[in-house]
Formats: C-alpha cells, sequence, structure tokens
C-alpha cells in the first residue's frame, strides 16, 4: 500500500488556528475586555422564514408513506434545478435544466470537478487566493501558477498571455479581496480561455452582493462564456445555507461538445447520491416572491455593516478594495505595518480581530481582511474604535 504523497506537498495553513490562538491568549490575560470579530467568514443571521416553512412541509411530507421520498436524483431534483434556471433567466442568461447539477455546496464541488481533468494540466490560481483551490489541485498533482493580484492591479490580475493556462480560476467578487472584475475584464478572461482551451472555474458564491450594473452576476452574462466556463454557486452566503448545505454548479452542453457535461454527471452519479429532499425544498422557497425578499433584506443587513467598514476606511485615508459589491474589506495595513503586526495592534488596542492577509497569498503581506457578517451593533462598535485608536 502506498500512501497518496501529495498530501506531504500541502502547506500547513495555520491562518485560524493562529487567529484563535492569539485571541484566546488575549482573552485569558485581559477577561474583563470585551472582543468583537469581524474575521468571520460564516453568516450570522438565521433562516429566512420562506425556507424555514418549505423545510418543515418537506419533513412532514418525509413522515407520510404516500408522500416520503427516498434516494433522489443525483443532479438535484426539476422544482430547484427549474428555480435556479428561472433565476438565471432573471439575470438576463439563459442555462438549460440539464446543465445545472445541485449539490451540498461550492466547496465539494471545486474538490469534485478535478476528478475530470488530467493531472497534467496547468492550473492558474490568483494570489492571495481561496485556499481551497490550490490543495485541492495539489492533492492531485497538479501544477498550479500563481497569478499575482496586488494594489497596482486593485487585486485583478489579467490573462498572462505568456502563460499556457489549462485551467482557470476565477472569484469575483472575490474571498479575500472582495475586488470584483468587470464584464469587460471577465471577456478578456473568456477570450484567452477559449483562445487557448482553457476551462475557466468560476467561483459566484458572493454573486449576491453585486449591486453595480458593469459587474457581472454570472459568467455567462460574457459573450462567450458559455464554451469554456463552468460556474459554481452556492445557497450559503445568498440564503444563509452555510450550515445546511446546498449549492449548484453549471456545466454547459457547449463545453468539449459536451462531453465536459456528460463526465460531470457520471462523476456524480457514481460518487455523489444528492442533496437531501428537505434541504432542496428550503432552497427552491429562496427564489419565490417571499424568499427571495426575505433573503434580500438579509443581504441589505450585510451590505450595510461593509459599507459602514468602506466608509470608515474612507475616512481613516486607507486603501481598500470590496465593501461595494462584497462583504469583505480588504485594506492596505496603515504606517506600513505587516499583516501580524496590524492583527496585533488592533487586537492589543482596538480588541477587533481580523483576518491577516498574508494567511491567503504571499501578496497579502500587508493586507488586512474585514468581514461585514457581524451584527450592525458589533460593526459599529468595532470602526469607532478602530477609528479613534488610527485617528491618535
Ligand atoms: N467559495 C468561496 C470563495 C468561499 O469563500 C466559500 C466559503 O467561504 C466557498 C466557496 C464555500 O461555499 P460552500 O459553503 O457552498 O461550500
Amino acid at each position: 500500500m502506498k500512501l497518496n504523497g501529495c498530501f506531504d506537498n500541502l502547506t500547513e495553513n495555520y491562518l485560524f488556528a493562529e487567529v484563535g490562538k492569539r485571541t484566546n491568549e488575549y482573552i485569558a490575560a485581559h477577561p474583563d475586555k470585551k472582543i468583537i470579530k469581524l474575521g468571520i467568514g460564516d453568516v450570522t443571521l438565521p433562516l429566512v422564514p420562506a425556507v424555514i416553512e418549505a423545510m418543515h412541509g418537506a419533513v412532514d411530507e418525509m413522515a407520510s408513506a404516500d408522500t416520503f421520498r427516498g434516494y433522489g436524483p443525483y443532479e438535484g431534483y426539476a422544482f430547484l434545478r427549474e428555480s435556479i434556471k428561472k433565476h438565471y433567466a432573471e439575470l438576463g442568461v439563459s442555462v438549460g435544466v440539464d446543465e445545472i447539477f445541485v449539490s451540498d455546496g461550492a466547496k465539494s464541488d471545486l474538490g469534485s470537478i478535478l476528478d475530470l481533468f488530467d493531472k497534467d494540466n496547468t492550473v492558474v490560481v490568483t494570489d492571495p487566493v481561496y485556499p481551497v483551490y490550490v490543495d485541492t489541485n495539489t492533492l492531485a498533482g497538479r501544477k498550479v501558477i500563481l497569478a499575482s493580484a496586488t494594489e497596482a492591479n486593485g487585486f485583478l490580475p489579467m490573462p498572462d498571455r505568456s502563460v499556457k493556462a489549462d485551467i482557470i480560476y476565477i472569484c469575483s467578487p472575490n474571498n479575500p479581496t472582495g475586488a470584483a472584475y468587470s464584464k469587460a475584464q471577465l471577456k478578456e478572461w473568456v477570450d484567452y480561455a477559449n483562445a487557448v482551451g482553457a476551462v475557466i472555474l468560476y467561483d459566484a458564491a458572493y454573486e449576491c452582493f453585486i449591486s453595480d450594473n458593469s459587474l457581472a452576476r454570472s459568467i455567462y452574462s460574457v459573450e462567450g462564456a458559455k464554451s469554456c466556463a463552468v460556474e459554481i454557486c452556492s445557497f450559503s452566503k445568498t440564503a444563509g445555507f452555510t450550515g445546511t448545505r446546498c449549492g449548484y454548479t453549471v456545466v454547459p452542453a457547449a463545453i468539449c461538445g459536451g462531453k465536459l457535461n456528460k463526465m460531470w454527471y457520471r462523476r456524480q452519479a457514481t460518487k455523489f447520491n444528492g442533496v437531501s429532499y428537505v434541504v432542496q425544498k428550503g432552497a427552491a422557497a429562496v427564489y419565490t416572491e417571499q424568499g427571495m425578499a426575505q433573503i434580500r433584506a438579509n443581504i441589505d443587513r450585510y451590505r450595510r455593516n461593509a459599507q459602514l467598514i468602506a466608509d470608515c476606511m474612507d475616512r481613516l485615508g486607507i486603501w481598500y478594495t470590496g465593501g461595494k459589491n462584497s462583504p469583505y474589506i480588504w485594506l492596505k495595513c496603515p504606517r506600513g505595518m505587516g499583516s501580524w503586526e496590524f492583527f496585533d495592534y488592533i487586537l492589543n488596542n482596538a480588541q477587533v480581530v481580523g483576518t491577516p492577509g498574508v494567511g491567503f497569498g504571499t501578496n497579502g503581506e500587508g493586507f488586512f481582511r474585514l468581514t461585514a457578517f457581524g451584527s450592525e451593533e458589533a460593526t459599529k462598535e468595532a470602526i469607532a474604535r478602530i477609528e479613534r485608536l488610527l485617528s491618535e
């Protein structure tokens, strides 16, 4: 027996463990101080009433022999895929029901989709990056090339025509930087991918935060994307499903003459037995008139928090990306501080916890991520403390 040696190539990610360790040490030494956490990447508002009601109804169906459901379709129930298709149509995008595959979330699909690609493909990811893209490819022994995201390019790198990429990851709005590509910028990526025969894995987990019409809520609003892009999306941030688990992936029939779509169906049928009926009923309720109004109200609450943080950065004259079309604010640490130096500085002097940018890649050094997923009260208190400290 030989173990998968690629596990030895993973770089240990101590980011959140180290954040937790330093925070707990501070709390132990200062039990009287109230800490505010703006580092959290998880939602805090509960599921909306329309979702809860639909899930309760589905549980009752499971309790009766004539409405009970056993195994569902691998690709998800038609009622949910039809609702997703309608949602795309409202964004001005045409997606076929057979191109939509329901899953238990974006993270699983981001890892699983790699089953469809040869080990010898060259992968392009941005630096800084959501670590899942790098780690899943490292485990498969694939070569990963970093596209440099920096202050100079607004943390939105564009294609390097001297590099022959096979698999390209794009996350927009981005985690951790909050930066979002314009449709014109995405068109450049799509043209590049089509020209070199690459596939784009487009992570749209934060699309619901986009309010600016010049930005794409789906890569399929860009001409040519149907022949090169797989879109991976999630109910996690859109509707608070981080603990409930549901997402979907669109694999267009136009990629590789339909082969990729068929391969993904085959892959899911082999290794995945579908998402529970109760959860899919809850997800479908998101698209009802009531559900939409309710999730929009929640998203707006996070948006207002993001705006409060962004306004604070503006007043302090601190450079940042995100905040407007994203729940993340990626700021340049003031006074030339490094990421961890700034972490310790605001923990010790303002009792606010954020996430050091360097934890997401080398280019993150000197940057820091704050998130809008806290309560309005906590967000207001945290920025008041940061503003007081940095105005001294
Ligand atoms: N993609 C990005 C960029 C994320 O930040 C996250 C979660 O934070 C995910 C995917 C995972 O989403 P899910 O909860 O659907 O697995």
